[in-house]
C-alpha cells in the first residue's frame, strides 16, 4: 500500500473532529467556541464530541450556567463506560472538567491550548490530573487541514470513474 500524501494523522483527525465539534457553539455571549472528542482505548473510534452550551432552558448571561465542551462530550457519548479512553480537547481541562476525568476513569488529555475551558489560568487542574495518574500531552499540529465544502470535487465520490482509472 502507497501511503496517500493527503492522508491525516489519527490525532489530527481526532482534534480536528474537537475544533469542528467546537463550531457548534452559537451563542454569542460567549467567545469561546471550542470543542472535544473523546476516543476509544485503541485510539481509532469516536465514542462522543461536545462543545458549550448553555444549561437547556437557563441565560446564557451568566458564566455558571455554561456546560464546557468536555463536560458535554462524555454526556453525549455513545457509551457509558468511558475507562481507558482518550480525550482530545481543545482547552485544557478547568477543575470541574478534570474532576470529571478522573472519575469517568479516562487515561489520557490530548490538548491545543493551555487555557482552561473555563477561561482561567489556574494550574489546580494540572495538579489534579497528574496526581490521578492521567497523561496529558499538549497536541502539536503537524499541518494545516483544509475543508472547503463547497468545492469538494465529485470525482472524489464517484466510483465508476475511480474504477475507470485502475
Ligand atoms: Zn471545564
Amino acid at each position: 500500500m502507497t501511503r496517500r500524501p493527503q492522508c491525516i494523522r489519527w490525532d489530527d483527525y481526532f482534534m480536528g473532529t474537537a475544533i469542528l465539534a467546537g463550531k457548534r457553539q452559537k451563542d454569542s455571549n460567549s467567545m469561546l467556541q471550542i470543542g472535544s472528542c473523546i476516543v476509544s482505548p485503541d485510539g481509532k473510534i469516536v465514542v462522543g464530541v461536545g462543545h458549550h452550551t448553555v444549561i437547556d432552558g437557563f441565560d446564557s448571561s451568566c458564566p455558571d450556567y455554561w456546560c464546557h465542551a468536555i463536560s458535554n462530550a462524555m454526556v453525549w457519548a455513545n457509551r457509558h463506560n468511558l475507562n481507558d479512553c482518550i480525550l482530545y480537547t481543545v482547552t485544557y481541562p478547568c477543575n470541574k472538567c478534570a474532576q470529571l476525568i478522573i472519575q469517568s476513569r479516562m487515561s489520557h488529555v490530548h490538548y491545543m491550548n493551555k487555557w482552561q475551558c473555563d477561561g482561567s489560568e489556574t494550574t489546580y487542574s494540572q495538579k489534579l490530573l497528574s496526581e490521578a495518574g492521567i497523561s496529558c500531552r499538549e497536541y502539536l499540529p503537524m499541518k494545516d487541514i483544509e475543508i472547503d465544502f463547497r468545492r469538494m470535487d465529485p470525482a472524489l465520490f464517484d466510483g465508476s470513474s475511480a474504477l475507470s482509472k485502475l
